[in-house]
């Protein structure tokens, strides 16, 4: 029996497994098992949309099972990835060692903290659904706590969120914030008037929304900065407290909450392989999709980039899904003697939504921006959700927050949180 051991149950992994389940279709030979951590497919897209209460955090997620179905072969097993033993052959689990014969690494990424102190205490992270749910709780806890319940009274703690990376994942995020703020929080909170918040947007590199067309970038900086969002660029954070960041020059900016959305590095457990890898511990692999040195194993999705290829190594879900299709391809073909094919993928465009009713959009060749750019951003992704169930969901979730409030219900426990308890350390004044 031919183990081939797929590490990953995100968008790259799930493309490998679906992919060898139709390839590999009559060869009793072979064994085809994803290990994940998690037991279900996030789609990231619309973890903006949980951080502001507008789509129930399980309508975006589609469990493992359901998407294999009666008729998938591979084996699914839940259980986290500890160590790799590369020449052994060997995949440390949590819950015991197993062995393979092929190796596909999907593991994603991690957002870098690049050294900045204070990231791991004091900002709360964006990458998983935990992550958007505590968010979410976070600002209605802090808009619970600032508001007086009195017209014109002083709040009782400034409202300042900022987030750290002016990315696309950064501007959707604060986009959306800012609904959340003028259309829930201001007209429900009386105490809490449009001007008695402030959204910072913080960005090293010169200008927010880097791989987008400039002319694009520059129209979201003009709809973020008419909704009064502040964005700065060319300004690097350099250290995160409870209560404010700090800026290169020494500036200290008081802050309510510090989100860290700056960037994609490689994911730990892969870091500590003895092979190459580029400046943010990605594994680099070849046109193949193949570790350089290592037969039979491959890498896909975040975790990875293509030697020489920069536009085939862009962390999005597109570029996981044909990395992923090229390792199921590439696997098929060595099982049967055929040569290998080379990945051949560059962007076809790019979407990123301003919040509500506004977005900028390229596709094949196409710029726009406003309502239709905004509806077209959602009719895609809907499309692009798994299983008709989660678009009926998400359909749903829109077309009720037309007509009534999002819920603002704080489901946490806060004194579980160390971000909780480092925030409710804060100075009053901050
Ligand atoms: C907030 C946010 C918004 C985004 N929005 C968009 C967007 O609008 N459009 C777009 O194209 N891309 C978007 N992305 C990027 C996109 O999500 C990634 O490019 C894509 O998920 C990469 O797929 P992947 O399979 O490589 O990694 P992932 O989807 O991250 O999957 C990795 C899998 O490995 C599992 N795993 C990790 N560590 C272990 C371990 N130790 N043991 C076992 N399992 C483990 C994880 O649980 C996960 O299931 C967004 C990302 C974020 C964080």
């Amino acid at each position: 029996m031919i183990r081939i051991v797929v590490l990953g149950g995100g968008f790259a992994g799930m493309e490998v497994v679906q992919g060898l389940d139709r390839g590999l279709r009559g060869r009793d030979d072979v064994d085809v098992l994803l290990v994940s951590d998690r037991n279900y497919l996030l789609f990231t897209p619309l973890l903006p949309q949980v951080a502001s209460s507008m789509v129930e955090p399980r309508h975006i997620i589609q469990p493992i099972r359901d998407i294999r179905g009666f008729s998938g072969r591979f084996r699914f097993r839940r259980d986290s990835v500890v160590g790799i033993d590369l020449m052994g052959r060997r995949v440390r689990l949590a819950e015991g060692d197993i062995e393979w014969d092929r190796l596909v690494l999907a593991l994603g990424g991690v957002t870098p903290s690049f050294s900045v102190p204070g990231v791991d205490e004091h900002a709360l992270p964006y990458k998983s659904l935990e992550d958007a749910m505590a968010m979410r709780d976070h600002l209605l806890d802090l808009a619970e706590h600032a508001d007086h319940d009195h017209p014109g009274a002083p709040l009782r703690r400034p409202l300042t969120i900022c987030v750290v990376g002016g990315g696309y994942t950064g501007v959707e995020l604060i986009a959306e914030l800012q609904d959340l703020f003028a259309s829930y929080i201001v007209p429900r909170y009386r105490g809490i008037g449009p001007s008695d918040y402030r959204l910072l947007l913080i960005e090293a590199g010169r200008e927010i929304l880097h791989g987008v067309h400039p002319a694009l970038a520059a129209r979201a900086r003009q709809k973020l900065w008419r909704d009064r969002i502040e964005v700065h660029t060319e300004t690097r954070v350099t250290r995160v407290l409870a209560g404010a960041v700090e800026t290169a020059g020494g500036a200290r900016i008081p802050v309510s909450l510090t989100i860290w959305a700056a960037g994609v590095a490689g994911h730990p457990v892969l870091a500590r392989l003895p092979v190459r890898k580029d400046r943010l511990n990605r594994l680099v692999v070849d046109h193949f999709m193949r570790l350089p040195d290592h037969p039979g194993v491959y890498g896909a999705g975040d975790a990875v980039v293509v030697s020489e290829m920069p536009s085939a190594s862009v962390p999005i879900i597109p570029a996981a899904l044909a990395h992923g299709r090229v390792v199921a391809e590439n696997l098929i073909a060595e099982l049967s003697g055929r040569p290998l094919k080379a990945i051949d993928f560059e962007p076809r465009g790019m979407l990123v939504s301003l919040g509500e009713k506004n977005a900028v959009i390229e596709v094949l060749g196409v710029r726009t921006s406003g309502v239709f750019a905004w509806l077209f951003w959602n009719a895609l992704h809907l499309v692009k959700l798994v299983g008709v169930r989660k678009q009926i969901q998400v359909a749903a979730d829109w077309s009720l927050a037309q007509l009534f409030p999002r819920d603002s219900a704080i489901m946490r426990r806060p004194t579980r949180c160390p971000i909780c308890r480092n925030l409710a350390r804060a100075p009053d004044a901050a």
